[in-house]
Parts: structure tokens; sequence; C-alpha cells
């Protein structure tokens, strides 16, 4: 087995390979850790992170969008601009290559990600959109979806109105406040459910209901994996993996193969 140039305990690397070998059903949580090394800030990291100069707690809520909506809708535009340029990571990579070597092997691979930023789809993944995606704009009146590229077509400069009701234009994103769309949250439930292991990466685990998703898997009988360079703590982790997600995957994934 090869051993990880990282600082991760070699025995715990062990076993999260022996784990997830036998695994038949893994379920993959990620978090804004997870394109940190794409050069996308993580609102959490202490430096780095968007929240220390912007605080996005109140920016990405509802509350916010009604009460100074031109003050949110302009700086989700510049979030946009931050992470336009970005490409996947080792780790959006990697766990796409996983995904397909466990289809291949007759295992599935549920994929659910806490991101808006699109990147693991960029690298070939098929995911579980549990807040919604940067990419696209909603209506706040009638829900309908837009691609940036159908506004432009249609000459409606920003903030744009909806062509079908007149509504407010806004990024399809989950913001805190609001709730998750219904599709994509009983896919990870139903993926928690039945999971032998779930991987949790990049993620804080204190953004509820995905946080929950953990509690979920350990309570029907899932063994928890971490990756993160600073481990959370959360009670439901049974390994941790304490590395970059861009540097443990690509070992995790070749380990398995
Ligand atoms: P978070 O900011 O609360 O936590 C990030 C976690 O990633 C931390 O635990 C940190 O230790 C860890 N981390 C940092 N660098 C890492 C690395 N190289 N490898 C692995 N882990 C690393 O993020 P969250 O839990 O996802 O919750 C914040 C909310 O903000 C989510 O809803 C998320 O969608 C959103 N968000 C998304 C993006 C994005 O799409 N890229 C960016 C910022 C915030
Ligand atoms: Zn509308």
């Amino acid at each position: 087995m090869p051993t990880p140039h990282t600082l991760i305990d070699t025995t715990d690397f062990a076993a999260a390979v022996t784990t997830l070998r036998h695994a038949k059903r893994i379920a993959v949580l990620t978090g804004a850790g997870v394109s940190a090394e794409s050069g996308i800030p993580t609102f959490r990291d202490r430096l780095t992170g968007l929240w220390a100069r912007y605080q996005p707690e109140y920016l990405v809520s509802i509350a916010a969008f009604e009460r100074e909506p031109d003050v949110v809708l302009r700086w989700h535009n510049w979030w946009r601009e931050q992470i336009a340029d970005k490409q996947p990571n080792a780790a959006h990579h990697a766990l796409a290559q996983w995904q397909q070597q466990a289809q291949a092997a007759g295992k599935t691979l549920t994929l659910m990600s806490q991101n808006v930023d699109s990147l693991h789809e960029a690298a070939g993944a098929d995911v579980v959109k549990l807040h919604g995606t940067l990419a696209h704009e909603q209506c706040q009146n009638c829900g309908m979806v837009f691609e940036p590229s159908h506004i432009a077509r249609m000459h409606l400069a920003p903030p744009a109105t909806c062509p079908h009701c007149g509504g407010r234009l806004r990024p399809a994103i989950v913001w805190f406040g609001e709730m998750l769309p219904p599709e994509a949250w009983q896919r990870a439930e139903r993926a928690c459910q039945r999971c032998d292991v779930l991987v949790s990466i990049g993620t804080s685990s204190v953004v509820y209901p995905a946080a929950g998703l953990i509690d979920i898997a350990k309570h029907h009988g899932a063994t928890v994996i971490e990756i993160n360079p600073t481990p959370t703590q959360t009670p439901a982790v049974d390994i941790v993996l304490a590395g970059k997600a861009g540097e443990v995957l690509p070992l995790l994934v070749n380990a398995l193969d």
C-alpha cells in the first residue's frame, strides 16, 4: 500500500483503505475546503476566508436579500468573478475518477456537495447539488431557473427580472433561511441511509441540514471518514485523515484501484 506523503497517520490511512475496499455503497459529502486548493476561499478559514472581510453569514441570507437586494446581488456577482477562472484541483479529479472506478466495479458512489462553484461537474463527476449553483439564476417569485447565457440572449441587464412573471432574478443557490431543493435532499438522504461508508471532505460540518447527513449515515450503521487538515472533532467520525483534500484523495483513490 502506498504511504501518504502528507502528515496523515499511516494506520488511519490503512484503516480507511480497508473500510472503503469492503464498501459497496459509498456516500461522499464535500464542502468549501475541497475547492480551497483551487484558490476559492472557504467561509471560515480565518486568514483567507471571505467571511473575515465581508460577513457572508449576512450576505448569503434571505433576510439580507429582502432588506438590501442590490448589495446582496452585487456581492454575489463579485463572488462569481472570483470563481469564474478557477479550475478543478486534484481532489475534484480524484473524486470524479473514483466515481467512475466504483461504477465499473458495480458499486455506487453518491457525491453530495454543499459547494456552489460547479467544480465537481467541471471535473466530470455526477453530483447532488445540495446548495444549488452560482452558474444559474432563479426567479425569486416563480422559481424558474435560467442560465446566464439565456439571460444575455434576452438582453436583460442585471439585476434582471423574470421574463415569465416579472419577479426578481437571483443566484440559484440556497441561502441561510431557505429550504434545500427537495429532490437533491431526498437523493442525499437516501444515499446516507443506505451507505456502508460516508466520507466527509472539507466541511466544517456546522451548516445544517447538510451536516445532518453525517448523523443519518452514522445512525444507519455507516463508518464515517473525515478528510480535513483541521479535523472538526465531529463525534460521528470514526477515521480522520488529517490532510488536504488535494493531497489525500489522489493517494486514497489510487490505493483503491
Ligand atoms: P466551511 O467554510 O464552513 O468549512 C471549510 C472546511 O474546509 C474547514 O473545516 C477547513 O478546515 C476545511 N479545509 C480547508 N482547506 C482544506 C483542504 N485543502 N482540504 C480539505 N479541507 C480543507 O465550509 P462548508 O462546511 O462547506 O460550509 C460553508 C457554506 O458556504 C456551504 O454552504 C458552502 O456551500 C458555502 N461555500 C461554498 C464555496 C464554494 O462553492 N467553493 C466557498 C465558500 C463557501
Ligand atoms: Zn418568475
